[in-house]
């Protein structure tokens, strides 16, 4: 039977973190479990967009945190491994003199956090993003901290390190049920055998519900499935994600590093819908909106289409930390579509509350799993695509 510290479930950007931050302070004895592929869950299906800009505190001050890491990382022993971060900025598009005023509150929040996003004039736009036409802009959000990053180098980068540093990672290996008596969680059966553990993190993204209710944890998590889309590849021609906000479903435009465009929109689905029901009807429903900033998208040619699932809470912030009722269970998903960007302090928080009992960020507190049985909830508007 396998012994470990820590066990993680799931090898998405979340587990992957975790450990990392483990590691980090001097724990390698853990043990990553992933039913399927790293980044096969919604990690390798993500946009690659990483931003401080939100409307709640709590996300503010957790992503202006995670930007610091991204960067760290980039430059350190993960940069070397091919983790790398790609600041070009986030480009909001404002439409509506409502959204304006909407936009100018929203620089006020940021800049007293620490975030210096900015309202630019429509020339700055062009010098950004020279491709755009901009009739009918009525307001531009610039957040130029804000990045992209490959989920996939990502991926391979925190694999190939936290292998070196000793850390067992199981593919195609899948918890099936996890152990607990009285107030302890003890170990998990899985497809291969039995793994006995001291702590346990479930990061399993689109399954943690599942995987937590024999448990008598309720985790309020909807998984509502994103369509994207990839085109041919062009030089760059710019580098900020560009968000058009007044539009219903908040398409968005990504160049990668490729150089194919990544595009999204959110369109009506109902939750837990299968991955395998493709909606070819979203082509046109997410580039129509974008060709009248990009009017040449009508000629590029799409190379690539996918879904994945958004693990949605009730107030688009994520559950963090401790399971009310165990003494060594914890949770870290619900990341409402910026699971990707928040990975790194995710890895930070949870490591701290295994290790220290409570995370150094005030705001990782108020996620806590516990906030939906107290009302207390929080808002957040800027969830995109
Ligand atoms: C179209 C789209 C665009 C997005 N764009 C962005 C973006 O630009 N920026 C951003 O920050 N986020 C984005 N997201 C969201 C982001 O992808 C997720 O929030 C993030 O990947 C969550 O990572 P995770 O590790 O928590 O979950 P996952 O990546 O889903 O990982 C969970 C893993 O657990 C494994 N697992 C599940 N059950 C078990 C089990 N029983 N045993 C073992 N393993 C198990 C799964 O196979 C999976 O690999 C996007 C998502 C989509 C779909």
């Amino acid at each position: 039977m396998i012994k470990t510290r820590i066990l993680i479930v799931g090898g998405g950007i979340s587990g992957l973190s975790i450990a990392y931050s483990l590691v980090k302070r001097g724990v390698n004895d853990i043990v990553i479990v992933e039913k399927s592929y790293l980044g096969s869950g919604s990690t390798g299906r993500c946009a690659s967009g990483i931003r401080a800009s939100f409307t709640s505190r709590e996300h503010v001050v957790l992503m202006k945190h995670s930007i610091e890491l991204w960067k760290k990382y980039a430059e350190g022993e993960l940069g070397k491994h091919g983790l790398y971060y790609n600041q070009g900025g986030y480009v909001w598009l404002a439409s509506r003199e409502e959204t304006a005023k909407t936009m100018e509150r929203l620089v006020k929040l940021h800049n007293s956090l620490g975030v210096p996003t900015r309202i630019i004039g429509l020339d700055e736009l062009k010098k950004l993003v020279p491709p755009i036409e901009t009739k009918g802009v009525v307001s531009v959000l610039f957040d130029p901290t804000a990045g992209k990053s490959s989920p996939f180098s990502t991926i391979f980068a925190f694999y190939n390190l936290l292998r070196k540093k000793g850390v067992r990672i199981y593919l195609h290996t899948s918890v099936e049920e996890i152990l607990h008596n009285n107030k302890r969680v003890y170990g998990a059966i899985t497809s291969k055998g039995k793994i006995r553990a001291e702590t346990i993190v479930v990061a399993a993204g689109a399954s943690t519900r599942k995987l937590l209710e024999p448990l008598g944890v309720r985790v309020p998590l909807k998984n509502l499935p994103r369509h994207a889309m990839l085109t041919e590849a062009y030089r760059e021609a710019f580098k900020p994600l560009v968000i058009d906000w007044d539009t219903p479903g908040v398409p968005y435009i990504v160049q990668m590093k490729s150089g194919s465009f990544l595009i999204a929109r959110n369109i009506d689905e109902e939750p837990e819908l299968s991955l395998y029901s493709q909606r070819i009807d979203f082509m046109p429903k997410a580039v129509k909106p974008l060709v009248r900033f990009f009017p040449w998208l009508r000629n590029t040619r799409i190379m690539r289409y996918w879904m994945g699932y958004y693990i949605t809470t009730p107030d688009h912030h994520p559950i963090y930390g401790p399971v009310k009722g165990y003494e060594n269970l914890y949770i870290a998903t619900g990341f409402s579509g910026h699971g990707y960007m928040m990975a790194p302090v995710t890895g930070e928080v949870i490591a701290e509350w295994i290790l220290n009992g409570k995370p150094s960020i005030d705001a990782a507190e108020r996620l806590v799993l516990e906030r939906f049985e107290k009302g207390a909830l929080i808002k957040e508007l800027a969830v995109v695509g």
